[in-house]
């Protein structure tokens, strides 16, 4: 089951998506987006919990 995420959908003004096979992949491709793209977004554990509630299973 492929997960996809876009930033848009935790209410980010970003139209940055991805898809990943798993959780732990496709928070792995987050975390790197947001350490290039949002570094002024703090990943704290709220949000955190907002992006993993964020993700769909396709
Ligand atoms: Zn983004």
């Amino acid at each position: 089951m492929a997960k996809t995420y876009t930033c848009r959908d935790v209410g980010v003004d970003c139209d940055w998506k991805t898809s990943a096979e798993d959780e732990d992949g496709i928070m792995a491709a987050i975390q790197v987006h947001a350490a290039e793209v949002h570094a002024d977004i703090e990943l704290t554990p709220e949000l955190v919990d907002m992006v993993r509630a964020a993700i769909k299973t396709a």
